[in-house]
């Protein structure tokens, strides 16, 4: 059978608890991009404040802009916007739970006008995004958005059939201001530094120089939280497929797997409303910076420092590299020495208490989250994720030991080789240069750190260039695994 309305009557309680009519679910929130993260993390806490506190106003309208969400638009189609979160414990007991807060779906590519509609109708109080690092066009070593990308340079051109998320948001927003219609909160959900900020300054970036006069309607009626999110989603597997359809007779096309651990930290800040989220424990600041810099640095960091460090070794998957002593005593030194001294305005958490605990996630063998997703693109996320830390100690006058070695492995990583000898691959929008700079520092380690816009700050400050020379010099004799042992012993 497969997944549908009609078919769950089959499904036990305990899967489908269901205290709610869906019909009676009226939609109040857009999300643009039904990503895996999206399905496992917003629409969950909805479905929870649907089924738990029978909110029926904020039901979720899904849409998606590229050629490639074809197939999460289909299959939401097909299966009535259901889907099974598949929760994975460390202990290997997995939890299945259907999940029914998305109610309404439109696909961008196929008919662009019909999702403009019906994202400036105003019962549409909120849009979030899940759009990646790559749907906020920025500029890959700058941070700024990027006017001259081929597709905002398009959208800017040719109004009516958008391809990106500003073109989409200029015409919602056309549309809402000559109906005279209120303006409402954009939400962005993507693991990108102060979220809210970036896509504000990006849209009327946009917005000034393809529709000025719509700007001031804009700072008028419209607002943008930033908020932190965290939840480990991996990616689908066909095993994960089989399973649930063995154990229940039922065959959902695309669940979604993740950790148990949940959260959500946003700004109170939404111009048009919002849910009783607090009900189901997502929690409202005034200022998310602490708590955002804490998530990047520590668990955002540790992944791509594991990923990183794990491929070289070889290693195929998170859990393998943190059940490796070697790799998570460093790990663990570089969040205890140079992470949280770092960081500023921590009062409000217990960040040993967190640094133990994202260790904890990282070590739970059934999540089964693999090195290349989180290696991926690792050009955009590891000035956000490490750099801080380092030009933080630079300033401090404080260890930047365990950071510059990570620099230094990162360098190693675009040879492309493992210490075994085997190949592997690189997605990275800034891979050609990086394979190049790193290929060129096998004569002059310096050359990796050319790039100014990319290393910004960090080219001028020579304790660290030396530092970082000094490392990847004993990196190219030394396996990862030999330079960990050496850094674990304070012999490196
Ligand atoms: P995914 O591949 O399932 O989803 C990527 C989504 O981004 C798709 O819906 C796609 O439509 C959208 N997208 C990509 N490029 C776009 C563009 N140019 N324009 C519009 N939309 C675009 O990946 P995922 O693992 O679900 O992660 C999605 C995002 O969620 C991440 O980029 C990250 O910022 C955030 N996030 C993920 C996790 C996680 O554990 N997976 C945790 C926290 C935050």
């Amino acid at each position: 059978l497969y997944l549908n309305t009609e078919n769950t009557n089959s499904l036990p309680n305990s899967i489908l608890k269901s205290n709610v009519d869906r019909d009676k679910i009226k939609t109040g929130i857009a999300h643009i991009g039904l990503s895996n993260f999206h399905r496992a993390h917003q629409a969950y806490y909805m479905h929870e404040l649907i089924e738990q506190h029978q909110e029926l106003n904020f039901g979720i309208c899904g849409i998606d802009l590229l050629e490639s969400d074809r197939k999460i638009y289909n299959i939401l189609k097909d299966q009535d916007g259901l889907y099974t979160l598949i929760t994975k414990k460390a202990n290997g007991t997995i939890d299945y739970k259907i999940i029914s807060s998305i109610i309404e779906y439109f696909y961008g590519p196929e008919n662009p006008l019909a999702a403009i509609e019906r994202l400036a109708r105003p019962d549409i109080k909120i849009i979030s995004l899940t759009i990646a690092e790559d749907g906020y066009h920025l500029n890959e070593t700058t941070g700024e958005f990027n006017l001259t990308h081929p597709q905002v340079k398009e959208d800017s051109l040719s109004k009516f059939n958008p391809k990106t998320v500003f073109g989409y948001l200029t015409q919602i927003f056309n549309l809402r201001k000559e109906r005279g219609l209120p303006g409402c909160t954009i939400l962005s959900c993507d693991n990108i530094q102060a979220n809210g900020d970036t896509v504000k300054k990006s849209f009327f970036n946009y917005v000034e120089k393809t529709t000025p006069s719509l700007l001031p309607w804009l700072q008028e009626n419209t607002s943008f939280p930033n908020s932190m999110v965290d939840r480990i989603t991996t990616v689908t597997s066909a095993k994960d497929i089989e399973l649930f359809k063995d154990t229940y007779n039922i065959y959902d096309q695309w669940p979604v797997v993740s950790e148990p651990f949940s959260k959500w930290i946003i700004e109170d800040n939404f111009i048009s409303g919002k849910p009783d989220w607090e009900k189901v424990d997502i929690q409202f600041v005034k200022d998310i910076e602490p708590f955002e810099n804490a998530k990047l640095r520590i668990l955002n960091a540790g992944h791509s420092i594991l990923g990183i460090l794990g491929t070289l070794n070889g290693y195929k998957y998170v859990h393998e590299v943190a059940n490796d002593e070697d790799f998570i005593f460093f790990l663990e030194h570089y969040i205890k020495t140079e992470v949280i001294p770092s960081l500023q305005n921590t009062e409000q958490q217990n960040l040993k208490a967190y640094k133990k605990e994202v260790i904890d996630r990282f070590k739970n063998p059934h999540i089964n989250d693999s090195l290349s997703r989180i290696c991926k693109e690792s050009s955009s996320k590891i000035p956000i994720f490490v750099f801080p830390t380092l030009l933080k100690q630079l300033s401090n006058q404080e260890s930047i030991a365990h950071a510059t070695f990570v620099m230094a492995a990162w360098c190693k990583y675009y040879d492309g080789v493992d210490d075994y000898g085997k190949t592997f691959d690189i997605t990275d929008n800034l891979s050609n240069q990086l394979i190049r700079t790193a290929a060129l520092s096998q004569q002059n380690p310096q050359l990796f750190l050319e790039n100014n816009s990319l290393f910004k700050d960090l080219v001028h400050h020579d304790r660290f260039k030396e530092r970082f020379e000094y490392y990847l010099s004993k990196l190219r004799s030394l396996s990862i695994k030999e330079g960990l042992v050496l850094m674990n012993t304070g012999k490196l």
